[in-house]
């Protein structure tokens, strides 16, 4: 499985805004985008300490990384995605975040099973689910109404799922999943809906530059 080595601080820098990649860390001070706002690398302002005006092209790339950096998506399989909201009925923007929401790491994440959507997609990886009763570790698995994802029998014992189950259920879990924590247990009740997505992207912009 693919994946970013570099530092992912580093992605929230780069697109100037917290994409909340680390979980817990994410909300501290120790956040490395609420020290240093600036972009990473060597291009800085210029002799007068101003940025260029963006082109509209720089805006909808930036627009499309930080929603695939956001859900963890390479390039290829996000691409995949875009084509695949494109053969829907629905508006290509809402319905390519809608395809992303359903990815199995990120109902994880949503179900409060893990605090980022990098650790659930690892959890995922490492077998700890069921779907419908059957083992799954393949984290961009798209789930759909009535799906039921468990924690594996075998799974339970361990530090970090016992710990999680004396926990409170996260206030945070949108109304389209259902999540026991007492019980490990999150169902899909129905598919999200854009209103329902709290990402803040604007998706018409990855559109646009796909349409170039
Ligand atoms: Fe982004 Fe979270 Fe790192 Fe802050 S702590 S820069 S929100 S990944």
């Amino acid at each position: 499985m693919a994946r970013h080595i570099e530092p992912v601080c580093r992605l929230c820098r780069r697109e100037g805004s917290k994409l909340f990649l680390k979980g817990s860390r994410c909300l501290s001070s120790k956040c490395a985008i609420s020290k240093r706002e600036t972009i990473p690398g060597q291009h800085g302002p210029n002799s007068k300490g101003k940025r260029a005006k963006p082109s509209d092209y720089a805006v909808q790339l930036r627009e499309k990384q930080k929603v695939r950096r956001i859900y963890g998506v390479l390039e290829t399989q996000f691409r995949r995605y875009f084509r695949e909201a494109t053969r829907s009925r629905g508006v290509t923007g809402a319905e390519l975040l809608i395809l992303l929401e359903r990815r199995l790491d990120n109902v994880i994440y949503r179900a409060g099973f893990s605090p980022s959507r990098a650790g659930a997609r690892q959890l995922v990886a490492h077998a700890h689910f069921n779907v419908n009763g059957h083992p799954m570790d393949v984290p961009s698995y798209l789930v759909k109404p009535g799906d039921k994802i468990t924690v594996r029998e075998s799974s339970r014992k361990l530090g970090y799922w016992t710990q999680l189950s004396s926990e409170k259920d996260s206030p945070s879990t949108p109304a389209w999943l259902m999540a026991d924590r007492g019980n490990l247990v999150t169902e899909v009740r129905v598919l999200p809906k854009r209103d329902e997505i709290d990402v803040l992207v604007k998706e018409q912009l990855v559109v646009e530059y796909y349409s170039r």
